[in-house]
């Protein structure tokens, strides 16, 4: 696209889907989206379309827009993000809410796979009475999670830990998760935005469910009593999350739907 077509003209010849091409445009300009509109006359400058080019290329090339933007919005905040993490879903809000409302006041909160921090973060920003914990076995994932905590002046204790690993004899009132779990091999982990996310992040490289088993094995000793655990899953695997649960003494089991209908998440208390 040359410089000195319209902003109106460059919308309607871009090789993106419309939304795309607002939400690259609004972002290369620095535009909000009604200035995008009223200004949607002026022309752009080499500068400008030069820049705009290249994130069109990138795009095209299958990157996430959330990738390219560096950013994604997640229980109502902005949160940075890089290929080291997972970019935030809407339907792992159903995790935040539910630790939202079963976390006791002043209780001590443990996100396990914190990824972009996006859960760990969005639960505290809620409530700043809680003491909230957050692992992560990669490095640069936590780095991420540390930006985001400071970005929302989210108190945020990060911890470098495989699983429990690093945990010793702590304890928590609650435990969330939302780890990888899609099956090795399925086919959504070479397709689309997921073929740019961190491997490790989507998929235990085995069923599906060796992740989620090593979590539920392990909450009952990093739990106080009545404790709850919550945790994301696939759309397939809730009743075998269930039996996980149930198999380790975990009480009140059970799974809650996300705003698709879905089983989304199973938990228990210990
Ligand atoms: N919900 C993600 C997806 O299906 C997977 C996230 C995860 O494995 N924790 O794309």
């Amino acid at each position: 696209m040359q410089a000195g077509t319209s902003i109106d003209a460059w919308l309607r010849a871009a090789p993106l889907d419309r939304l795309d091409a607002r939400i690259l445009l609004t972002h290369a300009l620095g535009l909000t989206r009604m200035q995008l509109i009223t200004q949607s006359e002026r022309t752009l400058s080499v500068d400008e379309a030069d820049r705009l080019a290249i994130l069109v290329r990138r795009r095209i090339d299958g990157e996430p827009i959330a990738y390219i933007l560096g950013s994604r919005e997640f229980y109502g905040l902005s949160f940075d993000v890089t290929p080291d993490v997972l970019i935030p879903r809407p339907e792992t809000e159903l995790l935040v809410e539910l630790a939202l409302q079963y976390l006791p006041p002043n209780g001590r909160l443990l996100d396990m796979g914190t990824g972009s921090g996006a859960i760990a973060v969005a639960i505290a920003v809620n409530r700043p009475d809680a003491q909230v914990s957050a692992l992560d076995c990669s490095a640069a994932a936590l780095a991420v999670a540390q930006r985001n905590a400071e970005k929302h002046h989210a108190g945020v204790e990060l911890l470098q830990s495989d699983w429990f690993g690093a945990l010793g004899q702590r304890q928590f009132d609650l435990i969330v998760s939302n780890p990888p779990y899609i099956v090795s091999g399925d086919l959504h982990l070479s397709q689309g935005d997921l073929r740019f996310e961190p491997v490790d992040a989507l998929t235990d490289h085995r069923d599906g469910l060796s992740a989620l088993r090593q979590i539920v094995d392990g909450a009952g000793d990093h739990l106080c009593a009545a404790g709850w655990l919550f945790m994301e899953h696939g759309y397939d695997q809730a009743a075998a999350v269930r039996e996980l649960a149930i198999a380790h003494g975990f009480a009140d089991v059970q799974s809650w739907k996300d705003l698709a209908g879905i089983e989304r998440v199973s938990g228990g208390r210990r």
